[in-house]
């Protein structure tokens, strides 16, 4: 399909996009920090999810500066759940940048807001298209899956030379829509991608508006695009997480400042699954005194690349050593920011 059979699908899928568009929180305005930050929150996790985030994270940190200068601690308990936390650290990283170099107010250029902490292609092509509309594309899995398949674009989408290339397309396009109307194809481009045209499961082609130009769909191939690698298998990684609890305290430590969930609170553990007396010996090195064993139970936490298997050991103990802190439910729920792979290991209330 040429540049000019693409452009006449504009049109028609902004139309559908007047009519179709989610209610979302981040769509009320314009303004570079909402869009940035729902970018940001919105890369591996879903858009249920991310509201009641996303409006906690505003409302703590209305502005550039307030995350600028946000203490480290309470960063991370705001996106506590949401995973991924370099994404947070490097939001924080990317708003001193903005304060420093820019004076705290967003850059508007392609090249400068490519330059920020954590920002790639795709956030920086959804700022500058959609706050600035600027001819820049976002391109991501959603995109790049309708992309395929309206083309019957065989080759593999993980490497970084097609996605190059369909970018490149993409920015023709962009450049031939009309001004205003840049931000409005970024984000028709993505709800098509998210509910209708859908990663899981067959698109719905049947109220797609693309549907009498997508050759994916002309020739029942759908099933075929996106091409992908084959994914690795997860490894899995086997520990003995303890809810060492003392009174109403329970013990937490900090996490090495590099690696996974660097720098976040963490329960104390040991290498390997243990039974109910070796779990004890373990603990032993950590002088807190048994007093009970309270419970011993399963639970699994899938990252990415990593399956946690876990055996939560709930023990009462009769000394606080000063190798852990030792926080009270409240402290807990509202300081310390305590990853859901530890999160999950708490008994149930
Ligand atoms: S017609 Fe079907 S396969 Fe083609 S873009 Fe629309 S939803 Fe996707």
């Amino acid at each position: 399909m040429q540049n000019e059979q693409l452009n006449r699908l504009v049109p028609p899928l902004l139309s559908w996009f007047a009519e179709n568009a989610r209610d979302l929180p981040w769509r009320k305005d314009r303004e570079p920090y909402h869009v940035w930050l729902s970018e940001i929150m919105l890369q591996q996790t879903r858009v249920e999810a991310v509201k009641p985030y996303y409006t906690r994270f505003l409302a703590a940190l209305p502005d550039i500066r307030a995350l600028a200068d946000c203490p480290h601690d309470r960063l991370m308990k705001l996106w506590e759940g949401l995973g991924y936390y370099s994404r947070a650290r490097n939001l924080q990283k990317a708003a001193q940048q903005i304060t420093e170099l820019h004076g705290g107010v967003f850059p508007r250029t392609y090249d400068e807001i490519r330059a920020l902490a954590g920002i790639g292609d795709y956030t920086a092509g959804a700022v500058c298209s959609i706050c600035f509309d600027l001819p820049e594309p976002a391109v991501d899995g959603n995109v790049l899956r309708v992309y395929t398949r309206l083309l019957c674009d065989d080759r593999c989408t993980d490497e970084p030379a097609v996605r190059k290339d369909i970018r490149a397309v993409l920015r023709k396009i962009y450049a031939d829509t009309k001004k205003g109307q840049r931000g409005q194809l970024t984000q028709a481009l993505m709800e098509l991608g998210a509910t209708v045209c859908v990663p899981n499961g067959a698109p719905h082609c049947d109220c797609c508006p693309l549907a009498e130009s997508c050759q994916a769909h002309l020739t029942d191939t759908v099933g075929k695009y996106p091409v992908r690698k084959q994914k690795k298998a997860r490894r899995t990684e086997d520990y003995t997480v303890y809810i060492l609890q003392c009174g109403d305290r329970i013990a937490v430590r900090k996490r090495p400042k590099t690696g996974l969930l660097a720098g976040l609170w963490e329960l104390p553990h040991l290498n390997g699954k243990r039974d109910a007396q070796a779990a004890l010996d373990g603990a032993a090195e950590w002088h807190t005194g048994m007093a009970e064993l309270l419970s011993v139970r399963s639970c699994v936490h899938i990252f990415t690349h990593i399956e946690w298997h876990m055996t939560a050991v709930h023990l009462l103990v009769t000394k606080m050593p000063d190798c852990f802190t030792w926080v009270t439910p409240g402290q807990l729920a509202s300081e310390t920011a305590l990853p859901t792979a530890f999160r999950i290991c708490l008994p149930e209330e």
